[in-house]
């Protein structure tokens, strides 16, 4: 009776939500509102702190958006995550890592006790931005998406994710290096050093190599990641970067060849299947230069984008072009490598960048897109 009385009161709360337009009972800030500038204006990069407040002014606005708290970074500074689905489901969400857990963890389990949980549960999606932190558009891009799905809920795409999708959003993998380097860039602009490289490492001790751990859990970052994997078993686990081969402009799984041999096969097939869902997504958007396979292979198996599909997790990452932190440049045909100027599609990069201007924005854009 008691779970009668709970699932109409859901079913009244539904027919609520079909009667009244959420983003119409909500009015969710714009990133510009907080910001001061929209994610990925040219010479403008917003920091943890400024993307922090931005997530809980968002929490604030919508029943679909909850901030947890996870740990603090090398820095010891505060952590979080935000939670995005429908209200319906946040309120029921320790259920549904349940489910997962139990999925996760299968010891015991029949056949159709899974079915029936998987039919029951709902997937929980990682996205990430900002493990490299020198990697810019990861960390602007979080925000615009977190915006994005909720100020567009009632219209059915999203609709479809906030029912469907727990969806784990990190504005930032790695907050101390978020802030360094939006200050070290700040202090920069409009003088000769502009786009100068940071003389200092954004993970500490490690740098660039925070994507090297995973199996080894040396860093404060790689064991409150894995902890919090374990706690709530995500199905898809997807971290951008930005070292697009020059001059495509987004490089997307399937892998090059060799890949890790341990790696379970349907596994491989669920990520190559994913990547070519972004890419045509991407397409039917006109955002052209997606490529795949060569250069990033799958060998080394301690990635921290790569190690979780050993453990049945669909853990990928995707690479969109950058120039240089939020500075614009134009790119002409002279300045691709001979190699490249051959505009003719190919199978795998069916729609050659033409070259033009390259602004943050537009890697803001294609990774919005690609991530949704
Ligand atoms: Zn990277």
């Amino acid at each position: 009776m008691i779970d009668r009385h709970v699932r109409l009161q859901h079913l009244s709360l539904v027919a609520a939500t079909l009667a009244t337009p959420i983003a119409a009972q909500q009015s969710i800030p714009t990133p510009e509102s907080v910001l001061g500038f929209p994610p990925g204006a040219d010479f403008k990069l917003a920091d943890y702190d400024q993307s922090l407040d931005y997530f809980r002014q968002l929490g604030a606005a919508s029943d679909q958006l909850r901030l947890v708290e996870i740990g603090t970074t090398s820095e010891g500074r505060a952590w979080y995550v935000a939670l995005i689905s429908s209200a319906e489901n946040l309120a029921e969400v320790e259920r549904y890592r349940a489910i997962a857990q139990r999925l996760a963890h299968p010891v015991g389990l029949t056949d159709d006790e899974a079915h029936e949980l998987a039919r029951e549960g709902k997937a929980f999606v990682h996205i990430d931005g900002g493990l490299h932190a020198s990697e810019v558009a990861c960390a602007q891009h979080t925000i615009q998406l977190a915006y994005e799905l909720l100020s567009t809920a009632n219209e059915p795409k999203s609709r479809a994710i906030l029912d469907n999708v727990i969806f784990v959003l990190w504005p930032s993998i790695n907050p101390d290096g978020q802030n360094m380097v939006a200050d070290w860039y700040r202090s920069n602009v409009g003088t000769p050093y502009e786009v100068s490289p940071m003389p200092w490492l954004y993970q500490k001790y490690i740098g660039h190599d925070n994507n090297r751990d995973a199996y080894m859990l040396n860093m404060i970052e790689s064991r409150v990641i894995g902890r919090f994997w374990r706690h709530w078993e995500p199905q898809i686990i997807h971290v951008h970067h930005q070292s697009s081969p020059f001059p495509t402009r987004i490089w997307l799984p399937p892998f090059a060849e060799p890949i890790a041999t341990q790696a379970p096969p349907l596994m491989s097939r669920e990520v190559n299947m994913i990547g070519m869902a972004m890419a045509q997504g991407l397409e039917s958007k006109g955002q052209v230069g997606a490529t795949h396979m060569s250069p990033f292979d799958a060998w080394y198996p301690g990635y921290i984008d790569y190690l979780p599909m050993f453990q049945n997790i669909a853990a990928y990452w995707t690479e969109t072009a950058l120039y240089r932190y939020a500075t614009p440049h134009f790119y002409t045909i002279s300045d691709f490598p001979p190699s490249s100027r051959d505009l003719r599609p190919q199978t795998l990069y069916s729609s050659p960048w033409e070259g033009g201007w390259w602004r943050l924005r537009d890697a803001v854009e294609y990774m919005v897109a690609g991530a949704r």
